[in-house]
């Protein structure tokens, strides 16, 4: 039997940790269509496992990706829209790496009747899983912050100029996440050694803004019954 598309750990507190990059599965089906380059996973989200350890011992619940972004990224919407219009980015299913190599021997692969089984075996469980944990904590605690955790090469000039900040937060230009919440994020980051820029590059993918709706709570009659979500 194939490993689940992706490992949710239930936590007791009101935050849940979104890892979509983090896996590096490439089903012998998929690496069969694809160049050597591919098996490497150069584009992996590496080191979140370790990076947010701490998570569980917080108590927050963790929903981490099996298999790689190759196969399809979860943090893409599965219409296939583009996240940054006009700037080179990254697709549903990549047939590229980030460096600009090509992932598959054939380049119309993977044709759009395989992208479809994608989505229905990888892409919607994922979301369906972590959508059921975000519905879950708010039964219990009326809201949930969602943190959507990724890592980058800092350089990567057919995605970016010059070098990125260590702290990339994103809030989708502050619409993911209260105010407060995001200036606390950035507070903290300020208060740090490291280098970091908000909603500048990276303002978070689909998961972001997809899930990350303050204002619901709003309508429901409770000020942050919403889940806020940042991009870190
Ligand atoms: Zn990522």
């Amino acid at each position: 039997m194939n490993p689940p598309v992706c490992k949710l750990t239930q936590g007791t507190i009101a935050l849940v940790v979104s890892i979509p990059h983090g896996g590096e599965l490439l089903p012998d089906a998929f690496a069969a269509q694809m160049q050597d380059v591919a098996r490497v996973r150069a584009d992996t989200d590496w080191h979140l496992g370790r990076l947010y350890a701490f998570a569980t011992t917080l108590g927050a619940s963790v929903v981490a990706a099996n298999y790689s972004r190759y196969v399809i990224d979860v943090n893409r919407p599965a219409n296939g829209e583009s996240l940054y219009p006009g700037q080179n980015t990254t697709a549903l299913c990549p047939r590229d790496t980030f460096l600009g190599e090509p992932l598959y021997s054939d380049p119309e692969a993977p044709s759009s009747a395989e992208i479809a089984d994608r989505i229905r075996d990888y892409w919607n469980p994922y979301h369906s899983t972590l959508a059921a944990e975000i519905a879950r904590l708010r039964q219990v605690h009326g809201h949930v912050l969602l943190w959507e955790a990724h890592s980058i090469a800092s350089v990567l000039p057919r995605l970016f100029a010059g070098r990125l900040p260590d702290l990339n937060i994103g809030t989708n230009s502050g619409a993911s996440c209260a105010p407060a919440l995001r200036e606390a994020v950035i507070a903290a980051a300020s208060a740090s050694p490291f280098s970091w820029v908000a909603d500048d590059r990276f303002r978070g993918g689909h998961i972001t803004r997809h899930y990350g709706q303050p204002q619901r709570g709003g309508a429901r009659g409770a000020a942050r019954n919403g889940t806020d979500h940042l991009h870190g």
